[in-house]
């Protein structure tokens, strides 16, 4: 694919257009008679299990992933800056153990950036829809490892699927994510 910088316009379209719209179709039919019809998104996947998590976590998922995105990306602010160094040593230090639970995730699935209690930064990789929300971690961050989030354009390559996305990641959409 010639002009693809990140992920191209077909995955895109692909992954939104089909695979998310998929998830939202079950999720509303699912949701019909469950009791969870006036709760919201974190709290359905906080409490259900079976076909009804698996499609509220994916929608809940694809939200968070899809909204941190922005053309030639936002930089990290000071502040966010500060919690990475604090909490993994050093930015370069923290991608890399992003990138490696990325890689390293077998199956499908999520790796996160997410937050506990004492508001300490984490990186967790989590199977299929799982959101770290189900350990009560706070989610900030998350690259989707599903193969149709990148096997269009990369293959088999999932690592530089994964060494790409920050390149158009918006820090700010993530930093708004950070417990007040
Ligand atoms: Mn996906």
């Amino acid at each position: 694919i010639d002009d693809l910088k990140v992920v191209s316009a077909g995955t895109l379209s692909l992954h939104h257009g089909k695979h998310l719209k998929a998830y939202v179709d079950n999720l509303n039919k699912l949701i019909v008679g469950s009791g969870f019809e006036s709760k919201c998104l974190f709290d359905i996947v906080s409490s259900s299990e079976g076909a009804l998590f698996n499609n509220a976590g994916q929608v809940l998922n694809h939200m968070l992933y899809f909204e941190q995105f922005i053309p030639n990306g936002v930089s990290m602010g000071a502040d966010m800056k500060k919690l990475i160094v604090r909490d993994f040593g050093s930015v370069e230090s923290f991608v890399e153990e992003f990138e490696i639970k990325g890689a390293s995730l077998f199956g499908s699935g999520w790796v996160w950036l997410a937050q506990d209690h004492d508001g300490k930064l984490i990186v967790t990789q989590e199977s299929n829809a799982g959101n770290p929300i189900t350990r009560n971690l706070r989610p900030l961050m998350t690259f989707d490892v599903w193969e149709h989030a990148y096997y269009l354009d990369y293959q088999n390559r999932r690592s530089e699927y994964l060494s790409s996305l920050w390149k158009v990641l918006d820090w700010s959409v993530i930093e708004n994510r950070l417990r007040s």
